[in-house]
């Protein structure tokens, strides 16, 4: 028997209590995972597990429209800025309050609440509040990455159903599934750290060695000049943008795939394009940072093996511990610019600024 939850992958544990609760479900769960973990399968299988007569057989209208995002008592409450605002979950509270308009119950969905987190007293009190005491045919389906000790009074009101990485296996298994062969699909996977989206992203990125080697040739091609530094950045940062090509693929063959959906299930344009639009910007944005830390990570080893070669000559010379010391310097350097890497920092300063010290280190 296949069911909307069988396509959570590597998830037995999850997946098993969430059918379990489906005949008797709960007002509120909060899905705790990495990403890349399927929370989002879980979250769309589960609401559709909910809706359905038949505990989710993927093959009714109730599911179909589930799975293909058209049930209007399914809701997506959406946060546009960086953390969720007061309004945002007054909007998730006033959503909640209404009947659905089926037979079954009334989902509201709110992705990566620990974005809530942030000091927010009165968002924090609006979502509590929504919680606490919702009609009887509401529920709520929250997912958080890892859930700070903020949200420890929201977690207490939830079922909290937890995710962990994928093991390469489970990722290598569904890439070879995908058509990848077997060589291939383990490299992938043991470097995508248990996160299904970074193994089709990678699986796709033809350029990931040559990108690492240009970021391990930085300590050698830095000649202390700022033009040097003004350089070289400008050749990384475009480096990254075309490693934002399989993404960009990626995500354009899925919006095709949701389009395609909608049409087989009569809808005349795609529900929630703007939203859908919108996640995929900030999965554009996460992932630049995500790939100028990897390469940072990259740098760092190279001065860390210059350390070490500077510890190791026998017997010690001035310029030796010289070596040692720049490294140790240029590490620090790195690991304060890899921190500082946010959405709303300026890359190309931020990295003109560290080639500018790591050639005086
Ligand atoms: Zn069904």
């Amino acid at each position: 028997v296949t069911d909307v939850l069988d396509h959570v992958l590597g998830q037995s544990r999850a997946v098993g209590e969430l059918r379990r609760h489906l005949a008797h479900p709960s007002h509120a769960y909060l899905f705790v995972g990495p990403p890349g973990s399927g929370l989002r399968e879980a979250l769309v299988g589960f609401a559709a597990g909910l809706q359905c007569e038949n505990a989710g057989c993927g093959n009714c209208e109730s599911c179909r429209l589930v799975l293909s995002g058209a049930d209007t008592d399914v809701v997506f409450v959406e946060r546009r800025g960086l953390s969720w605002s007061v309004d945002e979950l007054r909007e998730a509270e006033r959503v909640g309050r209404r009947r659905p308009l089926g037979r079954g119950y009334l989902v509201v969905v709110l992705e990566n609440i620990e974005f809530a987190a942030a000091g927010q007293s009165p968002a924090m009190t609006v979502l509590l509040k929504s919680l606490e005491d919702p009609p009887a045919r509401t529920i709520y389906l929250l997912t958080a990455e890892e859930v700070p000790s903020v949200l420890s009074t929201i977690e207490s009101r939830c079922v909290r159903v937890n995710f962990g990485p994928l093991s390469d296996e489970a990722v290598a298994r569904y890439l070879q599934q995908d058509g990848v062969d077997e060589e291939r699909s383990l490299q992938v996977a043991s470097a995508a750290s248990g996160n299904l989206r970074r193994a089709q992203i990678l699986v796709r990125d033809h350029d990931m060695e040559q990108r690492l080697a240009f970021w391990r040739s930085v300590p050698e091609r830095l000649d202390g000049t700022n033009a040097r530094a003004v350089a070289l950045t400008g050749e990384i940062l475009s480096l990254v943008e075309t490693a934002l090509e399989p993404l960009v693929a990626l995500q354009e063959q899925e919006l095709a795939q949701l389009k395609e959906n909608a049409t087989a299930m009569g809808q005349r344009s795609l529900p929630r394009r703007d939203e859908i639009e919108a996640g995929f910007k900030r999965e554009q944005r996460r992932f630049r940072i995500d790939d100028l830390r990897f390469g940072l990570a990259t740098l760092t080893n190279v001065y860390q093996e210059r350390l070490h070669s500077g510890l190791e000559t026998t017997p010690p010379t001035s310029r030796s511990l010289e070596r040692a010391q720049g490294a140790v310097t240029a590490i620090e350097e790195i690991a304060k610019a890899s921190r500082s890497f946010s959405q709303n920092v300026n890359e190309t300063l931020q990295l003109t600024d560290l080639f500018v010290s790591l050639s005086q280190s």
